[in-house]
Order: structure tokens, then C-alpha cells, then sequence
């Protein structure tokens, strides 16, 4: 590809597109952002910031090279630490699948948690437990940080809202230039429709909102990953803690996922509390929420759907942990013009597993 050729304008200031941005900044692309409201004003700047390693060992090396991205970042020293969790499934196969996964990678795995590790006491339900490794992103940092290495690569974050008009995609009444990225989280498909690609796209999503809340209590020493009683908790002090998943409601049009439920929250929170009775001494500070995206089967979606149009999305609720590492492939294909990305990402792809799941469900 010659240089005049090496173009590309991105739809969305998220993870998905700056971290594309600055990938392919980086080769010597010349790069444009367009942001609706503002860089991370959605799912990407409101993450529980867990980049999660309870995955099967394609995707997990692919979270360890996002580690690696937000690594590369300014002032990066501190704003990602590697941590501790506890870990509870409850099926034994399972925890024995992901010590398999997590060893051949170099990530310490231990069977049995004790009250001495989570720091608080707690009930197992009979659910086997571990001690994993995961690692913690300081979420409004990465935005920041992103924005500033874009800036010093001299990348543009336009602040415009990217509509569809005669079948052609513009910003502000100009055409976008170059290759043209779809990165705008559950808007993509919004996008998709007006640009007359329905019939491609249609059934490939799922929207639902993505919630959180933030608790003062007793709070354990671990972050949780409690795959057994379906919720996540993150230590934000020596008495705070944040805490999420949920039903994951569907939704029809993505601003609904900001509108958050608090009987979602108090769910969540009754499931701990039957895990960590202490939790009943608990009080809910804040809730927040935002719209989350899924492929069909539970996993990204990226893909070229027509000539140089790219649709980099479905992320779901593990995007800070995979897409700067998609981001990278996606770029080294647009670089060289050979597609590296896994089968499974492309929209006609074979489905990995059958319905919606996460993608951070392990196969056991
Ligand atoms: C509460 C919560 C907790 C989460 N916790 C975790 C976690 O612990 N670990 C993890 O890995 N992931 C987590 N996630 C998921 C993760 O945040 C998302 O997968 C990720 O942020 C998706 O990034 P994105 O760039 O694809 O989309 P988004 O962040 O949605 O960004 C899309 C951007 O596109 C812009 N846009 C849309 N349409 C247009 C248009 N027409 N013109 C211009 N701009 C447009 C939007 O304004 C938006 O800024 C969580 C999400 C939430 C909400």
C-alpha cells in the first residue's frame, strides 16, 4: 500500500477506536477520529477496569498483549497491576481447565481460597474455589492516556457525530477519507442499518446494559470473579469496593443502557452477601451503567463488510481486555493487506459456541 493510500477514518472514541487509532499511527497511517460527545463517554470510560484472564488460551493471550498495550502508554507505571483474585465456579472441571490455561502461560493458579487470602470470612456453598492472577486498568487514566500518545503521533479526535446520508458515511457534510473503521460500540449497528447493510448485520448483535455500583463495607483483599453466583467486585479502598454484573437487560436503542436499575445493584449485592454475609453491613454509594454490545455467539465482531468499510465491534463486557489486542491485528492487516484476525471474529463466521455467552466462559 502506498502512503498517499494509507488513510483511515475511525468511528468512536472508545477503547476499539483509539487503541486502532494509535496502532495504526504508529505504522505511519495518517488517522482520523470522529467521537460523537467525547473520548470514553460510553462503556470504555465507566469499565470496572478488570482485564480478565478467565478465558480460553486464545483469547487469554490476547488480553496478555492488551496488558502489554496499556504497558506501552504514557505514564503507564502504576496505572495497571497485576492482582490476586479469588476465583469460584461450580463445576471443579472447570477451575482444573483454567490452572491448565493459566500454567502454560506463566499465571500462578491456586486451588483453595482461604479467609486469610480474601481477607474476609466467607461461605464456599460448596462451590470450589481458587487464587488467579488478573490485572487491574485504571480506566479514566487509559483514556487519557490514549488521547495524549494519538495527539503526539498527531491524530485528530474530531468531535462530530458521523451520519449516513446517500449511502455514504459523513462528518460535518465531508466525506470520511481512507478506510473506514466502525468502532462505535452499540451505535454500529445504527450505522449498519442507514448505510442499507441490515440484511448483513441483522441478528449478528445483541445490546443489553452493562451496570455497576459502588459499595462502602467490609471489603475483601481480593478482587472476586465469582463465575457461581455471576457477579465481579474490584477493591477500590480499604472500604470500597465496586461491584457488578447482573441480569444484563436487554435493550433496544443504546442510550437506554445508561439508564441504571437499582434493584440490579441490591441483586448483585444480595448475591454477594450469601457468599460474604459481613456484605448485609453494606451500603450502596452509586450506580452507573452504559450500553454493552455482543456478537450472536458472545464474541467481537470485526470484520470487512463492504470495500473498505470495517466494522470493529460486539466487544460485549471484556472490551478493555481484548480490543487493544485486536486493535493490533486489525491494524497489521490493514498494513500489509492480509487478513490475520481469528475466523470467528468475521460476520459470516462459524459461531464458537452455540447462543449468547460471554466470551470469558471457559469450555468445561
Ligand atoms: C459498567 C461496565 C463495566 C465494565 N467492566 C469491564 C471490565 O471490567 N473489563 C472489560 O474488559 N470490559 C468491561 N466493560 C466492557 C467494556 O467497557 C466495553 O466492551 C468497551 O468499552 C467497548 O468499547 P468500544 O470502543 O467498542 O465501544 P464504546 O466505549 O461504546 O465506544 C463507542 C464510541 O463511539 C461513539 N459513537 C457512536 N456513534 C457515533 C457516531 N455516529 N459518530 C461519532 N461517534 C460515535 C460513542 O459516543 C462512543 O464514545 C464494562 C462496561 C461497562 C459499561
Amino acid at each position: 500500500m502506498s502512503a498517499e493510500e494509507k488513510t483511515a477514518s475511525i468511528v468512536g472514541a472508545g477503547i476499539a477506536g483509539m487503541s486502532l487509532a494509535l496502532h495504526l499511527a504508529r505504522r505511519g497511517w495518517k488517522v482520523r477520529v470522529y467521537e460523537q460527545e467525547y473520548p470514553g463517554f460510553s462503556a470504555s470510560g465507566r469499565s470496572a477496569g478488570i482485564i480478565v484472564t478467565i478465558f480460553e488460551e486464545d483469547l487469554l493471550r490476547l488480553a496478555l498483549e492488551s496488558v502489554n498495550f496499556y504497558n506501552s502508554l504514557p505514564e503507564a507505571e502504576g496505572r495497571i497491576s497485576r492482582r490476586k483474585a479469588a476465583y469460584f465456579n461450580e463445576k471443579f472441571e472447570c477451575l482444573d481447565r483454567l490452572s491448565r490455561i493459566h500454567e502454560s502461560l506463566g499465571l500462578e493458579f491456586r486451588y483453595c481460597l482461604s479467609e486469610e487470602d480474601l481477607g474476609v470470612p466467607f461461605e464456599t456453598l460448596g462451590h470450589p474455589t481458587a487464587v488467579i492472577e488478573t490485572f487491574i486498568l485504571d480506566t479514566g487514566w487509559a483514556v487519557n492516556a490514549l488521547q495524549s500518545a494519538l495527539a503526539g503521533l498527531g491524530v485528530e479526535i474530531v468531535n462530530t457525530r458521523v451520519e449516513a446520508r446517500g449511502g455514504r458515511l459523513v462528518a460535518g457534510g465531508d466525506p470520511l477519507e481512507g478506510v473506514i473503521v466502525l468502532a462505535a460500540g452499540p451505535w454500529t449497528p445504527v450505522l449498519l442499518k442507514d448505510l442499507g447493510y441490515d440484511n448483513v448485520v441483522r441478528d449478528k448483535y445483541q445490546l443489553y446494559r452493562c451496570q455497576i455500583a459502588s459499595v462502602e463495607g467490609p471489603t475483601p483483599r481480593l478482587v472476586i470473579e465469582d463465575d457461581a453466583l455471576d457477579y465481579y467486585l474490584v477493591p477500590v479502598s480499604p472500604s470500597r469496593f465496586n461491584i457488578g454484573d447482573g441480569p444484563n437487560t436487554p435493550i433496544q436503542d443504546p442510550y437506554e443502557g445508561f439508564h441504571y436499575d437499582l434493584e440490579d445493584s441490591y441483586s448483585v449485592l444480595e448475591r454477594f452477601a450469601e457468599r460474604v454475609p459481613s456484605a448485609w453491613e453494606s451500603r450502596l454509594i452509586q450506580a452507573w451503567s452504559a450500553p454493552c454490545i455482543t456478537g450472536s455467539d458472545g464474541l467481537p465482531i470485526i470484520d470487512e463488510i463492504d470495500k473498505g468499510l470495517i466494522v470493529f465491534t460486539g466487544l460485549d463486557g471484556a472490551g478493555m481486555s481484548l480490543a487493544p489486542a485486536l486493535a493490533g491485528l486489525l491494524a497489521e492487516s490493514l498494513d500489509r493487506g492480509e487478513w490475520l484476525l481469528p475466523s470467528w471474529s468475521r460476520v459470516s463466521g462459524k459461531p464458537r459456541s452455540s447462543g449468547v455467552r460471554e466470551p470469558y466462559y471457559i469450555e468445561c
